[in-house]
C-alpha cells in the first residue's frame, strides 16, 4: 500500500489492533454478509453491525488525510450480496464503502465528516448464538467527531508582484519534537532534515528581502506535544493565517516500504488562482539542484493546504527510505542546495503569479 507523505500525513493515527473472536485460519475463509446499524445513546454513537459466516482477523486505522476515515482491514472478504456502498447523513458518518481487495481479504473504509480521535470509536466482534440465530459479528460504535476540524477561512483575492522582496513567506519544517516524522533506514529522522532546510531556505529568503514566518524554529511540536493531528496541523495553518503570509511551503521528506523508491513530488490544492503555480514552480527548481528523479506535482487535500488561505504547496523533497536520498539528504551541503532551489522556485513563481494576471 502506497503511503503517500511521510508518515504523516501527518494524520495517520494507527489503531490497537482490534479483538479477534477466533482463529487466524477460520478467519480467512470468513465473509461479511450483511451490514446493519442503529442509533444509540440518544443519538450521539452509531452502531454499525457486520454480520460474518465466521470470525474476522480485523485492523484498524484512523486516517485523517487526504479526507477523515477509519479503514479496517479484514482477512476474509465481502459477500456478492451485500451493498458495496452505504451512504449516511454525514452526522456521524459519510459514508461506508466495502470493498474486496483479493479473493482473501477485504477492506470496509468509513468515511467521516470529522475527524475523531482513537477514544471516539470502539471495535468488538462477538461469536456466533445459535440459539438467538445470530451470526458472528463485528460490531463498530461510533461517536460523533468530538473536535470537528475548523471551519476553512474564507480565501482572499491574492495579486502578486514579481520578486522575493518584501513578500512574506510562511515555512513549515514538517513535523518535529514528539513526532519525528518518517525515520531513514539509517536513523535520520524527517523532522531534523526538515528544519535543517527550512533554516536555509529562511537565512536566504531575508537575504533576498523577504520576510519569513516559521511554524517552529526548533525541535518542538508547534502545538503542544503528543497533540492530536489536527491540532498540531491546525496551529501550523495558523502561524501563516496570522501572519498573513503571500504564500506557505511545508517542507517533507517522503517514505516507502520498497527503498528503491525516490524522487521528489510537490501537492497542492487548488483553493487560489495560485496553488498549482506554486507546485509546479517549486518542483522544477527542486528537481533542478538536486540529482533525484521528478514525480511531478499531484494534486490533494493535505490539511496544510485546505485550511490556509494563501497559495500552500507541501514538497516531498526525496525519499528518506532510500538510503542513497537518505544520504544525500543528511549532507549539509546538499541541504543548502535543495534550499536554493525552493527559493529560486519561490521566485520563479511570483514572477509567473505576476504575468498570470496578478500584479504588474
Ligand atoms: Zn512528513
Amino acid at each position: 500500500m502506497r503511503r503517500i507523505c511521510c508518515l504523516v500525513l501527518f494524520l495517520m493515527l494507527f489503531a490497537q489492533q482490534a479483538l479477534f473472536a477466533g482463529g487466524a485460519e477460520a478467519a480467512s475463509k470468513a465473509q461479511i454478509t450483511n451490514v446493519r446499524y442503529a442509533l444509540r445513546d440518544g443519538g450521539a454513537t452509531l452502531r454499525v453491525v457486520f454480520d460474518a459466516t465466521g470470525p474476522l482477523d480485523l485492523d484498524a486505522t484512523l486516517k485523517g488525510n487526504p479526507t477523515p476515515r477509519l479503514l479496517l482491514d479484514i482477512k476474509g472478504v465481502i459477500s456478492g450480496s451485500v451493498r458495496n456502498t452505504l451512504t449516511f447523513n454525514g452526522q456521524i458518518i459519510n459514508r461506508i464503502s466495502l470493498n474486496n481487495i483479493d479473493s482473501n481479504n477485504g477492506r470496509i473504509v468509513i468515511e467521516l465528516p470529522g475527524m475523531i480521535s482513537e477514544n471516539d470509536y470502539k471495535l468488538f466482534t462477538l461469536p456466533a448464538n445459535p440459539q438467538a440465530n445470530l451470526p458472528y459479528r463485528v460490531v463498530l460504535d461510533i461517536k460523533k467527531a468530538s473536535a470537528p476540524a475548523p471551519a476553512i477561512p474564507a480565501i482572499p483575492v491574492y495579486k502578486f508582484t514579481q520578486g522575493l522582496q518584501n513578500k512574506i513567506i510562511a515555512l513549515d519544517p514538517g513535523h518535529g519534537g514528539s513526532d519525528p516524522g518518517a525515520i531513514g533506514v539509517n536513523g535520520t529522522q524527517e523532522k531534523t532534515v526538515t528544519l535543517a532546510i527550512a533554516k536555509n531556505v529562511k537565512t536566504l529568503l531575508e537575504k533576498a528581502g523577504a520576510k519569513v514566518v516559521m511554524t517552529r524554529m526548533d525541535d518542538r511540536d508547534v502545538c503542544a506535544p503528543n497533540a492530536s493531528a489536527v491540532d498540531e496541523l491546525e496551529a501550523r495553518v495558523q502561524v501563516a493565517n496570522a501572519g498573513k503570509a503571500d504564500i506557505f511551503v511545508s517542507i517533507h521528506i517522503n517514505s516507502f516500504s520498497n527503498r528503491s523508491v525516490g524522487g521528489a513530488a510537490s501537492y497542492y490544492n487548488q483553493k487560489t488562482p495560485y496553488d498549482s503555480i506554486l507546485a509546479s514552480s517549486l518542483q522544477d527548481a527542486v528537481v533542478n539542484v538536486s540529482s533525484f528523479s521528478d514525480r511531478g506535482i499531484n494534486a490533494a487535500r493535505f490539511y496544510v493546504m485546505t485550511h490556509s488561505v494563501m497559495p500552500a504547496s507541501l514538497i516531498e523533497l526525496g525519499f528518506i527510505s532510500n538510503p542513497n536520498e537518505e544520504r544525500q539528504l543528511n549532507s549539509s551541503q546538499f541541504q543548502q542546495q535543495l534550499a536554493q532551489g525552493i527559493v529560486n522556485g519561490m521566485e520563479n513563481f511570483f514572477a509567473q503569479a505576476a504575468s498570470a494576471g496578478g500584479g504588474q
